[in-house]
């Protein structure tokens, strides 16, 4: 058997102290996890179940760390937005997972940008239509390299936070999600399968802003990695 045409590459992020690579196999978001930002895209912060899209797993941006890298300001877009989360690795697949058990299936952490095309995603938002062209472009998960839950724990407390140009834009804590690690992954597995190689976008806090050509956007997650990326 060969293929009609070559196999696209598997997208990968490296591993943080190694060189091996994280093979990525989906990449699921969390929408609306911190109730400030809930609040500032005018929903109400309620427990209400969390909910969830997906962008396509080569939207990865691997980010060494100590690096700038660049990523394209996408096209048909005037509100380019950043969104910094904190992202999960699962290394053990599985459906119904209770939250209890939900960090056996967590290989590692890192720290992302959900990078949004807000006026795209409102638009569609706004007439009920599918988020991909707000959410799933090219390059809009730029991401640090993946740290093994063995040398990181599984984090339930740490600053979220970005600045661009030095200015700090975001600033939060992963003890004010609405729903934990835990029971994102509970309630994402009741719908899907997970599998080995899945990200999990796991939402951000409030902050959420534009950014222009020529923007330096910093950002990290205590405790997990920092990334820097240009705009260009
Ligand atoms: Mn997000």
């Amino acid at each position: 058997m060969s293929y009609a045409i070559p196999p696209a590459p598997i997208p990968a992020v490296p591993v943080a102290g190694s060189t091996d690579k994280f093979p990525v196999h989906r990449i699921y978001c969390v929408g609306r996890n911190y109730a400030a930002h809930a609040r500032e895209m005018g929903s109400d912060p309620d427990r209400e179940p969390p909910f969830f899209f997906c962008k396509p797993a080569d939207a990865v941006v691997p980010v060494a760390q100590n690096d700038t890298t660049d990523v394209a300001y996408p096209p048909e877009t005037a509100n380019y937005h950043h969104e910094v989360e904190l992202v999960v690795a699962i290394g053990k697949g599985g459906r119904n997972i209770s939250s209890g058990n939900a960090n056996d299936h967590v290989w590692g952490y890192a720290a992302g940008f959900d990078m949004t095309r807000r006026d795209l995603q409102f638009a569609l938002r706004d007439k009920g239509r599918p988020w991909e062209l707000g959410k799933a472009f090219d390059q809009s998960a730029p991401i640090t390299p993946i740290v093994p839950a063995e040398l990181s724990g599984h984090p339930s407390s740490g600053r979220v936070w970005l600045a661009v140009n030095g200015k700090t834009r975001q600033e939060g804590n992963l003890s004010d999600l609405i729903w934990s690690v835990p029971e994102t992954i509970a309630h994402l597995s009741k719908y899907f399968e997970l599998q080995p190689g899945d990200l999990i976008f796991t939402g951000t806090p409030e902050g959420v802003g534009a950014v222009i050509m020529g923007d330096l956007l910093t950002g990290g997650v205590e405790g997990v990695g920092e990334l820097s990326i240009r705009i260009v």
